[in-house]
């Protein structure tokens, strides 16, 4: 069964067609870029995905249910989890302690303010800092960690529910060129660990030819590209999208030169 099929969806605001008709499939363990221009569709088809919007037309399938409209709650409990999704008292914990925060979650436990989590579920959560190298900042506060090392603590967090999909919109957005292509190369290895499907957006495309297995371009709301990166690397209306951007679109590949738009 494919972890996510995405049919024919549409979301217009005020008469503009912010996706319109959009197509595509997504496998567990693989990676799916989203790129395109800004305002060409991409973090609105991510909202529908996680269901802060809902679609004007189409169907969203995941792992067999149908979750266009589904309330954001209701898909995250079926195993969409997405980053940047960090408390408001992300700063005022350590690092054990947002990770241990997650898996309370998940337990749909009552967790009350101020009280502090102790010693529950600490072997797990330090199990999920591990994956992702952070635990030997477990007992750091949050409001110290450098930027990199917030978004590592992100992906512990969204890894807490088990999930089968990753949405990621925007998640390098900040960093160096060297700390993107790390953050993904660590969010690819996992993928391939546990087999969780990956979409994900960013401006670098030297990050996006590294680490992405398939890439889909949004122009306008709409699919003008669909495939692996050799194939869009040599497409000529991708490259028109492009162009006048300030994107960089080099053919080669370098794991320093990431550019951003
Ligand atoms: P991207 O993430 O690719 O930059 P968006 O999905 O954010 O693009 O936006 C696509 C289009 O939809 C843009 O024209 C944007 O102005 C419009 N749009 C997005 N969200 C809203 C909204 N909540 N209300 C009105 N227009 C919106
Ligand atoms: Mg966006």
């Amino acid at each position: 069964m494919t972890l996510l099929a995405v049919a024919q969806l549409s979301k217009s605001f005020d008469g503009v067609h912010a996706v319109d008709d959009v197509s595509f499939d997504l496998e567990g363990g693989r990676l799916l870029a989203l790129i395109g221009p800004n305002g060409a569709g991409k973090s609105t088809c991510f909202n529908m995905i996680n269901g802060q919007l809902k679609p004007d037309s189409g169907v969203i399938r995941f792992a067999g249910h149908d979750i266009a409209g589904m309330r954001p709650r209701d898909i995250w409990r079926l195993g969409v989890a997405r980053t940047f999704q960090i408390a408001a008292t992300f700063n005022s914990m350590t690092v054990l302690e947002n990770v241990q925060m997650a898996l309370l979650s998940r337990e749909r436990r009552v967790y009350r303010l101020f009280q502090r989590v102790a010693s529950w579920r600490e072997d797990e959560a330090m199990a999920l800092l591990d994956l992702v190298g952070m635990s030997m900042h477990a007992h750091r506060s949050c409001a110290v960690l450098a930027y990199g090392d917030v978004k590592r603590v992100e992906l512990a967090i969204a890894l807490a529910n088990h999930p089968k999909l990753l949405l990621m919109d925007e998640p390098t957005a900040g960093m160096a060129p060297q700390e993107r292509n790390e953050l993904m190369a660590l969010t690819a290895r996992l993928a391939k660990e546990r087999n969780i499907g990956v979409l994900f957006t960013e401006h670098s495309m030297d990050v996006v030819f590294s680490h992405a297995d398939t890439l889909i371009v949004l122009a306008r709301g709409r699919v003008i590209a669909q495939g692996d990166a050799q194939a869009i690397r040599n497409d000529a209306r991708v490259r028109e999208v492009y162009l006048g951007t300030g994107a960089s679109f080099s053919p080669r590949v370098s794991s320093r030169a990431g550019a951003s738009t």
